[in-house]
């Protein structure tokens, strides 16, 4: 078999390091890149890929630098590139727009532009997000739904996946983008709602705390699992032809459904714990984001292993592991 080499920027996030193990498994060199203070710092930083430090090779470079990732780029003149790389940010302070814009959008562009310049088989994944539909005018969403970014997130991964179209009609890039919706896993970080309960529940179980504090209960979302997920990334790169996939379960269930199902798994009951709390409501949630992976599952093949049921047992018994508790039968 030809020489397979993946490039990842992002590796050290969820979906980075379940990629790099499925790369792993598939027999594919496997590069990384991440930032120079990761390397100084690898117990804090890559705890999610510590397991794989021995069979990955990492880079220090960085994604606001054309040089930089050229450099790297140039080194490792990979097979696949998968770009997961992104700031997050949805507050809406005024620097955090400014840089979460910026950063997005000029690391894609310097992204695709290296790999034209000097990796031209390339193939590469764009990581795009179902926050891109944002204010979606229709539900389910589908690759051709418009759309209606509502934050500087949504509008940032907006302008790079065009940026990624234009590079593939222009420059005849193999270039795809995969629209996910919410995935998670044990390895969230704990800032995400499911984590967030999950964690809580352990918590609450072990007796270091009596109560969560959560937003709005009756939020719904499309939540799937990582792991699935980047199998739907690695599948596009497969195609003879590259698009653009929604990758969703098609389902959505309630915060509410999610510590109902996770504090039932811990032993609890949710009703006595969860404490609504007006600092974590969230404004114009209104649009029901639920997505319509038809087109991925008739192309790439492509369906989820985890239902939801599946994914909150998991997270959870992670999360009462972690604190030490035994896993409900
Ligand atoms: P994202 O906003 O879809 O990227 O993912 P989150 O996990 O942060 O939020 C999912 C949903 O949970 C949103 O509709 C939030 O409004 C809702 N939610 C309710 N309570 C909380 C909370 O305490 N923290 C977070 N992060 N989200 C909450």
């Amino acid at each position: 078999m030809s020489r397979r080499v993946a490039f990842v920027t992002g590796i050290t996030g969820q979906d980075g390091s379940y990629l790099a193990e499925l790369l792993l498994e598939k027999d594919y060199e496997v590069h990384g890149m991440v930032r120079r203070a990761a390397l100084e710092a690898p117990e804090q930083r890559l705890g999610r890929i510590r397991h794989l430090l021995n069979d990955i090779e990492l880079h220090a470079a960085s994604l606001d630098s054309f040089a930089s990732l050229f450099k790297v780029v140039n080194r490792i003149r990979p097979t696949e590139c998968y770009h997961l790389a992104a700031s997050s940010f949805v507050s809406y302070s005024f620097e955090e727009e400014f840089e979460t814009l910026h950063a997005n959008v000029g690391s894609t562009h310097y992204l695709l532009s290296a790999v034209h310049d000097c990796a031209p088989a390339c193939r590469v994944y764009f990581a795009g997000t179902s926050e891109m539909f944002g204010a979606a005018r229709e539900t389910p969403q589908h690759e051709c739904t418009a759309f209606v970014p509502r934050s500087i997130y949504g509008i940032s991964k907006v302008a790079s996946f065009d940026l990624v179209r234009n590079y593939r009609t222009r420059y005849h890039l193999h270039a795809s983008s995969g629209i996910l919706y919410n995935h998670e896993s044990p390895r969230r970080s704990p800032e995400f709602v499911t984590q967030k309960i999950v964690t809580g529940a352990a918590r609450i179980r072990a007796g270091l705390a009596s109560e969560l504090r959560l937003g709005n209960l009756e939020a719904r979302r499309d939540w799937g699992h990582a792991a699935d997920y980047v199998r739907a990334m690695w599948l596009m790169l497969q195609q003879e032809v590259p698009s653009d996939f929604v990758i969703a379960t098609g389902v959505t269930h309630t915060v509410r459904e999610f510590c109902e199902r996770a504090f039932a798994r811990a032993g609890l009951d949710a009703q006595e714990h969860i404490v609504s709390d007006n600092r974590f409501f969230r404004e114009s949630e209104e649009q029901e984001l639920r997505g319509d992976a038809s087109r991925a599952r008739q192309i790439l093949g492509w369906q989820p292993s985890y239902d939801f049921e599946a994914l909150v047992n998991e997270m959870t018994d992670a999360a009462l592991a972690a604190t030490g508790e035994v896993v409900a039968p």
